[in-house]
C-alpha cells in the first residue's frame, strides 16, 4: 500500500544494516547495543530517543534472559512503538474537527517544507471524505505563494480566498471564516507566511491571526498543524522546538517521508517533543497524505 511504498527509502537502509548488524554478531552483547545506537542514530532516531530505548532494550534482554541477536529485532520494534505512543490514547491520532459547524485549520512552517502542497493534499482527502472545504490564503507575504495555493484549490477542486500579496494575513483569514460560513462549509484550511527570522514577529502574526479566528468561530482554531520536511533531520526538530515556543502547535505533518532514509526522525519527533504527527506526506501527489500509523511503521521498518 500507499504507507508501505512511500517508506522505501527508510526501509531498505535501515533492513540491510539491521541484517548485517544481526548476522555479524549472532549473540547479545555491548558492543551489539554500541552499533545498534549507531544505526539507529544515523536513522535520526534521534540521541534522547535512542537513549531511552537501549536502555528498555537491555533491561528487557536480562529479564527476559535473550541470548540471541536475532531475539533482539522483536524486542526492538515492540519497545519503539510503546516509547513512541508514550501515554497516548490512540493508537492514529487523527484530526480534531468540530462535528457541529465550521472547523478552522491553521498551518505553520517555514518556506519550502511542503506546506503549501500539504493543504492541497488534505483538501483533497477532507473533499473524499465528503467535506465541503475552502482555503485562504494567509502567506500574504511571499511572491507566489497565493498563486501557489489557488493552482491547488484548482486541482482538488476548493475555493481560494485570497487578497493581494502583502496584505495583512489576518484580514485574509476573517475574509476566508465569512465566506466559509455563507457558503456553509465544513473545514476552513488557512495558509500562514513561514518567517523564523524575527522570532517576536512570527509569534506576533500568529497570534493576531488566532485572535481572530477564536473571536469569529468559538474554539478555533481546531488544530494547528506544524509542516515540518522530514529530509532535514535536526533542523526540523529545532524548526518544530521554535514554532512551539511561539504557540501552540496541535499536531505535526511531516512532509517528503519518501524522500529520506532517515525516516526515524518521526519518532523524535513525537517522543522528544509530545507533539502528535497525525499525517505523513509520501509524494508529490494528491493522494500522497497518509495518517500516521506507528505500528504500521515500526513494524514496516523490519519486513
Ligand atoms: P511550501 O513552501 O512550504 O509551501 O512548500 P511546497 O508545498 O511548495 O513544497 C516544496 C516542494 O516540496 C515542492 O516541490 C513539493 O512538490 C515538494 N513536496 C511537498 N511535499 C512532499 C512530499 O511529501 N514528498 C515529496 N517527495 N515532495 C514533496
Amino acid at each position: 500500500d500507499k504507507f508501505k511504498d512511500g517508506l522505501t527509502k527508510t526501509r531498505d537502509s535501515f533492513a540491510t544494516k539491521m541484517n548485517d548488524l544481526v548476522a555479524k554478531y549472532r549473540k547479545v552483547d555491548e558492543d551489539f547495543f554500541e552499533e545498534l545506537e549507531e544505526i539507529l542514530i544515523s536513522a535520526d532516531v534521534g540521541v534522547e530517543t535512542v537513549m531511552e530505548l537501549i536502555e528498555e532494550l537491555e533491561m528487557e534482554v536480562k529479564r527476559r534472559n535473550i541470548k540471541e541477536t536475532t531475539e533482539v529485532v522483536e524486542v526492538i520494534s515492540e519497545k519503539l512503538v510503546e516509547i513512541y505512543y508514550g501515554d497516548a490514547e490512540e493508537e492514529v491520532e487523527e484530526l480534531k474537527l468540530n462535528q457541529e459547524g465550521l472547523s478552522v485549520i491553521l498551518f505553520v512552517g517555514v518556506n519550502g517544507v511542503g506546506k503549501t502542497t500539504t493543504i492541497g493534499k488534505l483538501a483533497h482527502r477532507l473533499k473524499e471524505e465528503g467535506k465541503t472545504v475552502m482555503l485562504a490564503a494567509g502567506d500574504t507575504f511571499r511572491a507566489g505563494a497565493i498563486e501557489q495555493l489557488d493552482v491547488w484549490g484548482e486541482r482538488v477542486g476548493v475555493e481560494v480566498i485570497k487578497h493581494n500579496e502583502g496584505s495583512d494575513p489576518a484580514a485574509v483569514i476573517y475574509d476566508g471564516i465569512q465566506a466559509a460560513k455563507s457558503r456553509k462549509a465544513d473545514v476552513l484550511l488557512c495558509d500562514t507566511a513561514g518567517r523564523l527570522q524575527n522570532k517576536v514577529n512570527l509569534m506576533n502574526e500568529l497570534a493576531k491571526v488566532k485572535r481572530v479566528i477564536s473571536r469569529e468561530v468559538p474554539d478555533a482554531p481546531h488544530e494547528v498543524l506544524l509542516v515540518l520536511d522530514a529530509t532535514t533531520g535536526q533542523n526540523a526538530m529545532s524548526q518544530a522546538k521554535t514554532f512551539s515556543d511561539a504557540t501552540d502547535v496541535s499536531g505535526i505533518v511531516l512532509s517528503k517521508l519518501d524522500g529520506t532514509a532517515k525516516g526515524g526522525i518521526v519518532l523524535a519527533i513525537r517522543n522528544e517533543l509530545s507533539i502528535p504527527v497525525k499525517y505523513v506526506g509520501l509524494g508529490e501527489k494528491v493522494a500522497d497524505l497518509q495518517p500516521f500509523d506507528a505500528n504500521s511503521f515500526v513494524y514496516g521498518l523490519f519486513a
